[in-house]
């Protein structure tokens, strides 16, 4: 899947977009949450120091949302370290463990005896892998079927002079339609979604000389391959 230059300027316009408003509205935010500090001892007094927790806690919400663009927008250059990939993903499952647990859903590593490194930025690809995990569980979520088992398997095998990490879920699956377009920017299903998941990570992944292909079935599941080149442990 090639992403075209139509998506890429998708992706650059949304850098702009994002920059402008996360200066506007950042500052005002950080007032607000200042002044809600200072009126936090009299809320307790009132008895409404929860009043003052939602107003922050909403605040960082915001907050976070606007670094999520600015950062998924911005392509920064990747901050290479040698790393295993086993310990990556189990990092990544510790990561993911209480919200699987909350659906249901149980995480598998299947991986060679041999462990396998590679070059990359551990926080550029982790952002992926979860990417794909949270997506993988939104997608079992979505399974409405009596007895029904969700479950990701994470698989780790080495192919030539490249490591193949795959997230396979037995979640809704796709269809053609819809897996013509998932990796488009602002593409989503959800509700919540902000279609940003997948695009971003397509340009992660070729930024670090890898690939990133999905096969998926409507009603089966789905599962997606990220191929890294591999490194020699340092
Ligand atoms: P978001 O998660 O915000 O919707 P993404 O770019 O991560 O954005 O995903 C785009 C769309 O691709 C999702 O809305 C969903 O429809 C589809 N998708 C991605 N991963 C899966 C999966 N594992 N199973 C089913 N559908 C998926």
């Amino acid at each position: 899947i090639e992403q075209t230059a139509y998506q890429n300027d998708k992706l650059a316009m949304l850098g702009k977009i994002s920059a402008a408003i996360a200066h506007e509205i950042r500052n005002p935010l950080t007032a607000i949450r200042g002044f809600i500090q200072l009126l936090r001892p009299h809320l307790i007094q009132l008895g409404k120091d929860e009043y003052a927790r939602i107003i922050l806690m909403e605040i960082d919400r915001a907050n976070d949302i606007i670094h999520e663009f600015l950062n998924s927008s911005k392509p920064t250059a990747p901050q290479k370290t040698i790393v295993s990939v086993s310990s990556l993903l189990k990092d990544a499952m510790l990561l993911t463990e209480s919200e699987a647990l909350m659906i249901g859903c149980e995480m598998r590593l299947h991986q060679q005896t041999e462990d396998l490194y590679v070059s990359i930025d551990v926080k550029q690809i982790k952002q992926v892998i979860l990417n794909i995990i949270k997506n993988a569980m939104d997608a079992i979520h979505e399974v409405s079927v009596i007895h029904y088992a969700g479950m990701i398997e994470l698989g780790i095998k080495q192919e030539g002079d490249r490591v193949n990490i795959s997230i396979q879920d037995n979640g809704n699956g796709m269809d053609k339609t819809l897996l013509g377009k998932l990796f488009d920017p602002f593409f989503t299903t959800k509700e919540q979604g902000t279609g940003l998941g997948l695009s971003v990570s397509y340009r992660i992944i070729r930024n670090h000389g890898g690939t990133i292909s999905v096969d998926s079935m409507k009603g089966e599941g789905t599962v997606f391959v990220v191929s890294l080149p591999l490194t020699r442990q340092a």
